[in-house]
């Protein structure tokens, strides 16, 4: 069986949990010539990734899988990354695109071989994970923020993450007094057994004695993590924080694109529980080899996923098959590239979430919606 019709979709939609702004993934359709198809994504969020990423893949890297056996799909991405050797193997860019080459492919493997990913895997260690409802929130006062959190966990989500430095009028992560207010406001709306983490974010810059006041306040609450509190070249400041606050567990890693970056901070011990997004991290071949890494330094692994229904369903898959996985983050709102981009997106049923059972990922993508959607470049 050969790959007769290799696709990149770059798309662009409004995203509902956030308020709207327009985001961007690029996705990669594959067709062997008995007419099997296989779906991957790659988590581009800006335009200009997007457009790049298409672009990369249509002059070039689908060539790689083009009349290829997707069923020798270590190969191939070892070939990926042979070919982006001068511009892309140690991240950027083309990790992108190898991502949601590499994703296709094992969704299409899985769909040849009639088996869940899961299976090609080597088996589940884990039937379930907790669900945990991932959200901006939208209202404006700490009462209606804290409101608004805890209804997730009346909704029967196990956990809620917010984040911080985001578009809207939450305004959260800017006023420490403001944030500790909020933070204690969560806990006494969710009562004590309820999970909660808060992500710091892109936007902003907190230095060390900053972070060490926030996190005491946030360990006094019982945060189940903190997340990206620092840029991820700033290890010292990961150091620091954890010495004066060893007791609040550290999140990290979703802007790592290699096993090589990933190998970095886990010898530097820097956190407690990894990030890795196969819509970014090279694929699905690329977080496992994370996954097995990670375990090796008893870190806990966390699939980074907040875009379409396929990376989602790749990411429990993964996470259901490591050694140690934590939690299993959804988005509560119902975005278009979860509800209308497939007929079965992942959900949690009374806060847990399991995989399919269907072949390969176990999503099915309507056309229609990526036709919908399409960008142009
Ligand atoms: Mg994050």
């Amino acid at each position: 069986m050969r790959i007769k019709k290799a696709e990149a979709f770059p798309l662009r939609y409004p995203e509902i949990i956030d308020n709207n702004n327009i985001r961007h993934i690029v996705l990669v359709r594959l067709e062997t010539d008995t007419g099997i198809v296989g779906w991957g994504e790659c988590v581009t969020i800006f335009r200009e990734n997007a457009a790049s990423v298409a672009a990369l893949l249509r002059h070039g890297l689908l060539e790689v899988v083009q009349d290829r056996d997707p069923l020798e799909n270590i190969t191939l991405w070892q070939a990926l990354r042979q070919r982006v050797w001068w511009y892309g193997d140690v991240g950027g860019i083309a990790a992108f695109a190898i991502s949601a080459v590499d994703m296709a492919l094992w969704d299409l493997k899985g769909k040849i071989l009639n088996q869940p990913l899961y299976t090609l895997l080597g088996g589940k260690k884990h039937e379930r994970l907790p669900a945990c409802a991932s959200i901006h929130p939208k209202g404006t006062t700490i009462d209606e923020l804290a409101a608004e959190m805890a209804s997730y966990i009346e909704a029967g989500y196990q956990l809620v993450k917010v984040g911080f430095g985001k578009k809207g009028t939450a305004n959260l992560g800017f006023d420490a007094a403001r944030d500790i207010a909020f933070a204690r406001a969560v806990r006494a709306a969710m009562g004590p057994d309820a999970g909660f983490m808060i992500d710091v974010g892109a936007r902003l810059r907190w230095d060390v004695p900053y972070a060490v006041r926030m996190a005491r306040a946030f360990a006094e609450i019982g945060l189940y993590w903190l997340e990206d509190p620092f840029h991820p070249d700033n290890l010292r400041a990961y150091h620091h924080l954890r010495a004066a606050v060893p007791d609040l567990p550290i999140a990290f890693g979703e802007r790592l694109f290699t096993l090589d970056a990933f190998h970095r901070i886990l010898e530097a011990d820097v956190c407690d529980i990894i990030l890795v997004d196969a819509g970014r991290a090279e694929g699905i071949t690329g977080v496992l080899q994370v996954v097995e890494l990670a375990a090796q330094f008893n870190v806990k692994f966390n699939p980074h996923t907040y875009s379409s229904a396929v990376n989602t369903a790749a990411a429990i898959h993964l996470a259901l098959c490591a050694e140690r996985p934590s939690i299993f983050e959804l988005m509560p709102l119902p975005s278009v590239m979860q509800v209308e981009l497939a007929t079965n997106p992942i959900r949690h049923v009374d806060g847990w979430v399991t995989a399919p059972d269907a072949p390969g990922l176990g999503v099915e993508v309507v056309e229609e919606t990526v036709q919908k959607y399409l960008m142009e470049i």
